[in-house]
């Protein structure tokens, strides 16, 4: 039509498969005690706050230039983080970093995914996996799981078998049911993606620092075809900065750079990353106590009468309702947002600070007064 006509998207010559769609939202509002996307709830710590400062300025008086397009120092600073808490020994070469890991899993599907090709991941997971595939023009298969949001595996393997895919996503702990997946279930898995195709196995391990379990780091070794991405959003309670990464072999790492933007990680961005690292221990006592705060969570939510997913995560998801997008709606006019990620009878609720948590054990107790 003329440009009169234009109303909104589909207005527009966008291509086929983003009509009738939306974008990823997670609502911004602005209630007391905010429990729903998985933030950590403590500040940077002030100290910090000044290295950042101190960091950015420096930083600031070369932005005449571009930064260094390799993130050589912050890819050195993360592999020693990955090799002190994974396990497992990593270099600069092994480790690549993005603009949180949401860009880091862009780029895996930009290099292996694209039009004609196939990623899957089993679901409920997190969304964006299958958002950034239509991104890309990779088609989405979503993989089978159980009633109790576990992996079957031979359930998972056939999927596999009959689909091909080129990329296969395994979250763990896995978002928004926040149960972790067993290692021998992501070897099963990646053996029957070798078996069925030559094929990309992206382990999404965003939640892994708050886990009972250890990182699956290790199991990089001798698989070139597995890729384990991670975030400083959550354990390093830094998701303002966008700064993820993954670990790998290293041809992965020389492949994701044939898509990357040159200089896509700012001179701000890397400074900053630089900066929170160096406070690593202090951050990683938060996550601790988060962890201690996530327990307590389970816990009550069970003696309230609740049923609770098994979490290794910084959040537990909760149920179940006859309408969980009431429930959400009745624990918001309490002032506490938690998460309704659309998985029927589910709501899932992030671990803030022991007076947080108080408030929101305190809304779903009224809410259970009233279903009884
Ligand atoms: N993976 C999973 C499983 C997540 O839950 C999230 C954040 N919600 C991300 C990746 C992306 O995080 P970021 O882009 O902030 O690193």
């Amino acid at each position: 039509g003329s440009p009169e006509q234009v109303t909104g998207i589909d207005d527009l010559p966008v291509r086929d498969e983003l009509r009738g769609k939306s974008p990823y939202g997670a609502p911004q509002l602005d209630v007391p005690v905010r429990l729903n996307t998985n933030e950590n709830p403590y500040p940077l710590p002030e100290p910090l706050v000044e290295r950042i400062a101190e960091r950015v300025r420096e930083a600031a008086r070369d932005l005449n230039r571009y930064p260094d397009r390799d993130a050589v120092e912050l890819r050195t600073e993360l592999a020693k983080y990955l090799t002190k808490t994974g396990n497992h020994r990593v270099g600069l070469e092994n480790v690549w970093a993005a603009n949180g890991s949401n860009e880091v899993i862009q780029q895996l599907l930009q290099t292996f995914g694209g039009p004609g090709r196939t990623a899957i991941g089993f679901e409920p997971s997190y969304s964006m996996h299958a958002l950034i595939a239509r991104g890309t023009g990779t088609a989405w298969v979503s993989g089978p799981r159980n009633e109790d949001f576990t992996i079957d595996p031979a359930a998972a393997e056939q999927a596999i078998a009959e689909h091909r895919p080129d990329v296969v996503f395994i979250t763990t702990p896995n978002n928004p049911t926040g149960n972790a997946v067993p290692p021998e279930t992501v070897l099963a898995l990646y053996e029957a993606a070798q078996a069925a195709k030559p094929s990309m196995v992206v382990v999404d391990e965003a939640y892994i620092e708050f886990s009972h379990g250890d990182s699956l780091l290790p199991l990089i070794e001798g698989r070139p075809n597995l890729v384990v991405s991670r975030t400083m959003s959550k354990a390093f309670g830094a998701a303002g900065l966008r700064l993820g990464y993954l670990a790998a072999h290293p041809a992965v790492v020389d492949a994701v750079q044939l898509v990357r933007l040159p200089y896509h990680l700012s001179a701000i961005t890397q400074a900053t990353a630089l900066a929170a690292l160096e406070h690593t221990d202090t951050l990683l006592g938060y996550v601790e106590q988060l962890k201690a705060e996530r327990d307590r969570l389970v816990a009550e939510l069970r003696a309230i009468g609740y049923e609770v997913t098994e979490s290794d995560a910084n959040f537990v998801q909760f149920g179940r309702f006859a309408d969980a997008h009431e429930a959400w709606q009745k624990i918001l006019d309490q002032g506490v947002l938690v998460r309704d990620n659309g998985v029927p009878g589910w709501l899932r609720v992030s671990a803030g600070t022991p007076a947080e948590n108080d408030a929101f054990l305190d809304a779903v107790r009224e809410l259970k007064k009233e279903q009884r």
